[in-house]
């Protein structure tokens, strides 16, 4: 039976994606050689990067002026790599989470760093509204998605600064306006590819500001200017994140993807909310995530939780597991998820609801 893969990252890939790849791995365009196994700087593989390129920009409809390069070291290294771009005097950050305030915590290390607001008082279920950004900030950081407390923000803002975001968890979820954000971060484990590939859209513009010196391979011109072939590429993760690429666009791209992502999200949060044994944890339904959804057992039912997970896991259903900082559970509903896995989780809590 194929498992329902609500994982909260690395996570569902579309089966285009795993086929091909597989397929690379044994035998790349014909060559008779392995991906794994054959030079970066061959002509086959660098057509896979200025492919994989070419669509990230045509997908995400990424203006002039702007470059996405493909680097290794995961949305984490982004928390020290963003500063050290972009950082000069002083930079704010929105505290919403986890990632957020390991962002906030790297940024510390290169001068004044304001949290603007943060929603930590009550565990992060909700967006922080109404702050106000310094503006002689050098930018402001946010965190769109958060991928533990499964909250989102789903709107492009203006905030009179640079906007830099780390998009890890919903990134291609939905269209986005990039010409709002100076640089968009983000590991593919969420939506997009295996561990171990992490994109970066940025502005050109914006670089080369900063007074300090940065290591060659922190710089983003380094890649920029070696078309993310300074160093050796995470070269399956790469072709994965195409292949994924090439399915995107087939289904319709981002528009599409964001009507089907606002759909499984409607069939689960419905569910969520008329069942009495469950709750959500987001306190604002405004701030919902459309890509982890979070919701534990109603108080007088919390004893329950163990024999709802295993009453899950006997239909093949995996990963729904909350986070610690969060309990109760988690369904990651990412772009490859199919909306029949939806239907079968909600069809689960009826049940599981008319057995008690
Ligand atoms: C998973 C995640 C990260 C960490 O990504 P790594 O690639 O493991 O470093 C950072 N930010 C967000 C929003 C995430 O979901």
């Amino acid at each position: 039976m194929k498992k329902h893969n609500f994982s909260a990252g690395p996570s569902v890939l579309p089966e285009f994606t795993i086929k091909n790849t597989a397929e690379a791995i044994l035998n790349f365009v014909g060559s008779g050689l392995s991906i794994m196994e054959v030079s970066h700087r061959g002509k086959d593989f660098e057509a896979v990067m200025e492919q994989t390129r070419n669509l990230f920009k045509e997908i995400l409809d990424i203006p002039q002026g702007y470059e996405v390069i493909f680097l290794g070291g995961g949305a984490s290294l982004q928390f020290c790599m963003v500063p050290f771009n972009l950082f000069n005097k002083k930079a704010a950050y929105l505290n919403t989470g986890t990632w957020a305030s390991k962002a906030l915590k790297e940024a510390k290390l290169f001068g004044e760093t304001i949290e603007v607001a943060s929603s930590k008082d009550e565990n992060f279920c909700y967006i922080p509204k109404n702050y106000t950004v310094p503006a002689d900030a050098d930018y402001f950081h946010i965190t769109t998605n958060n991928t533990i407390f499964g909250t989102e923000i789903h709107t492009d803002m203006e905030v009179g600064i640079p906007l830099v975001a780390d998009a890890s968890s919903d990134i291609f979820s939905r269209p986005m306006d990039v010409s709002k954000y100076v640089l968009i971060y983000g590991g593919a484990q969420k939506n997009l590819a295996p561990a171990g590939v992490t994109f970066v859209i940025v502005k050109t513009d914006i670089l080369g500001k900063v007074e300090r010196t940065i290591p060659t391979m922190l710089d983003y011109r380094t890649h920029i200017k070696d078309g993310s072939m300074f160093n050796t590429p995470p070269v399956v993760p790469v072709y994965a994140a195409l292949q994924t690429l090439i399915w995107l666009k087939e289904q319709g791209g981002v528009v599409e993807m964001q009507k089907r992502n606002i759909r499984k999200a409607d069939i689960l949060y419905s569910e969520i909310d008329r069942n009495r044994l469950f709750k959500g944890t987001v306190k604002n339904i405004e701030d919902r995530s459309l890509m982890n959804i979070c919701f534990v057992m109603n108080d007088e039912y919390k004893e329950l939780e163990d024999e709802f997970s295993k009453f899950v896991s006997s239909l093949g259903m995996v990963g729904l597991k909350g986070h610690r900082s969060v309990g109760g559970f988690r369904a990651s509903t990412y772009n490859a998820l199919p909306e029949a896995s939806v239907v079968a989780l909600a069809d689960a809590m009826k049940e599981f609801e008319k057995k008690h």
